[in-house]
């Protein structure tokens, strides 16, 4: 049997894993981390959990293709109930509160309540984002593998990319702030900017047809139960999960791979690697002398990385879920070079298992590459004493906006640039790429022209990237690994 051995136990790293198993491999998956999971993830502090990740799931409606990936490998099953909340997100302006829904014709309708004199760019919004609702992530197999279903591009799939195509070309040449400046309402506006402004305005088209198609729902257990669900697909099927296990560089050998050594110098063979930690780090650090290929100095130049601030909150008092509409700040926060006017947060208060009776469990992001200030300030010795002034203005905002609020925070909670460098390993932390104005879409080859028996998946192969992504190209790197050794694909 081929020895396969899988760097990293993210999304990609176990989808890579569960069909290189089940294709008859023999599969280890080293994984550093305590758990597996990777970016896909939530956390447990006193009797909250933190949904790390999973908020609204591409491929959660059964009839996308992607949806028979999550199946297939466990991270869903027909008795998880994936919940569709009617809405998205929402923003307190003036006296009124705006909102997005689901339903893009329920959005419209509101919106030109709201503002009768945009009737035109509401229109337009509604004829984009449904044009965009019949558009989704096609699900094919790589060239030269034997499949025993084998999945090409659907005519049917071609026939809806045809009309929505010079929208997507017109929508990639502007940046969202663009799309949203064309509103006269800043309410609107604002509650439009749901993805940063600099993204390419086809990132929020996209996202709003996903919710409009019925698809992108919270399947119930979030980030866990999905990672629970993959590992107990790979495990049932017989392959080997390590913990703890840190893969320090892959040994090579006259252009081919032999295997990888451990950082505790312990020596594993294999006859082909899946590199499925993020792949900026793992070039940085996984090779002895640097791969020569084109496209993965491409990958390098070309990659934004998207990194964040995660805050979390554990409250003991009730506050409207599942958001709590964005709120101008009178005083904005300052942190890390960085200024936010407003809050907003998530509430999985409702979600079966995230908080105590009567308490509200909140997150939200702070979107910027904030990585060197927080470098330097651990370097100074600075770190925990900002992180604990940043949790201060949050505090105080959240108790100045909802006075229930005050002497019942329970935890407040926040992760880094750091944090998610040290739990994950990957590029400054980052766990998508910002596909902007004038980038390409892009699919990088994912394997070794120069080795034989090296391949990568992960969200860095496909940008923007995130867990749809992560799924699709640890199945495209089984593949690959199938061709290779003429092996069928399960
Ligand atoms: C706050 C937040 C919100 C998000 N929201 C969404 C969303 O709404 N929708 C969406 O689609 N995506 C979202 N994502 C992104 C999504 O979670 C990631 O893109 C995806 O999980 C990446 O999976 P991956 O397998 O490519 O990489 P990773 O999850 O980074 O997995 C890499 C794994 O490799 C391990 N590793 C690293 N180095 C080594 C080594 N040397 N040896 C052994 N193991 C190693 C790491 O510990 C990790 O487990 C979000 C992420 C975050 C953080």
């Amino acid at each position: 049997m081929k020895k396969v051995i899988v760097i990293g136990g993210g999304i990609s790293g176990l989808s890579a894993a569960i069909y290189a198993q089940r294709s008859g491999f023999d599969v280890t998956i080293c994984e550093q981390h305590s758990m597996a999971g990777g970016m896909c993830t939530s956390w447990k502090r006193k009797g909250y959990l933190f949904e790390g990740t999973v908020h609204w799931l591409t491929g959660s409606n059964p009839k996308t293709e992607i949806n028979q990936l999550w199946k297939e490998t466990g991270a869903l099953n027909e008795q998880v109930p994936v919940i569709l909340h009617e809405q998205f997100s929402a923003v307190e302006w003036e006296d009124k509160i705006i909102r997005i829904y689901r339903d893009i014709e329920k959005t419209a309708k509101h919106f030109l309540e709201i503002s009768p004199d945009d009737k035109k760019q509401i229109n337009k919004l509604l004829k984009d984002v449904k044009a965009f609702s019949d558009f989704e992530m096609p699900v094919t197999d790589i060239k030269g593998v034997k499949t025993q279903h084998p999945k090409r591009m659907k005519f049917s799939t071609l026939l809806k990319i045809i009309p929505v195509f010079p929208r997507l070309v017109k929508l990639s040449r502007m940046t969202c702030k663009d799309y949203t400046d064309k509103f006269t309402h800043i309410g609107i506006q604002k509650t439009l900017k749901i993805i940063p402004d600099e993204y390419a305005a086809v990132a929020l088209i996209a996202t709003l047809g996903t919710l409009n198609a019925g698809d992108g729902g919270y399947p119930e257990g979030g980030s866990l139960a999905m990672v629970e669900g993959m590992v107990k697909t790979f495990k049932d099927l017989g392959g080997t999960l390590l913990l703890n296990t840190k893969v320090k560089k892959i040994r090579i050998e006259n252009k081919a791979v032999v295997g990888v050594t451990l950082n505790n110098e312990t020596e594993l063979n294999a006859d082909a690697v899946i590199v499925a930690q993020e792949t900026i780090a793992a070039l940085d650090n996984l090779f002895d002398t640097p791969l020569q290929d084109k496209w993965l100095a491409d990958l390098r130049k070309n990659t934004k990385s998207a990194v964040c601030t995660f805050i979390c909150m554990g409250i003991r008092c009730v506050l409207p879920e599942p958001i709590i509409p964005a709120w101008e700040l009178d005083e904005p926060i300052e942190h890390a070079g960085m200024t936010e006017t407003q809050l907003c947060f998530y509430n999985n208060a409702g979600h079966k298992g995230y908080a105590p009776k009567d308490s509200a469990v909140l997150t939200t992001a702070f979107m910027g590459d904030t990585y060197d200030f927080w470098k330097k300030a651990k370097e100074k010795g600075r770190y925990e004493e900002e992180k604990q002034a940043l949790a201060d203005k949050i505090c105080r905002a959240v108790c100045k906006k909802f006075p229930q609020a005050q002497d019942n925070i329970e935890v407040i909670d926040i992760a880094t640039p750091l944090t998610y460098e040290r739990y994950t390993g990957a590029y400054h932390g980052s766990w998508m790429s910002i596909s902007g104005v004038g980038d390409k879409m892009t699919t990088y080859p994912g394997f070794s022209k120069s080795i034989s028996g090296i391949y990568f998946a992960g969200h860095r192969m496909m940008p923007p990237g995130g867990l749809p992504v992560a799924i699709y190209t640890g199945r495209m790197a089984a593949q690959m690994v199938c061709r290779q050794f003429k092996v069928m694909f399960r």
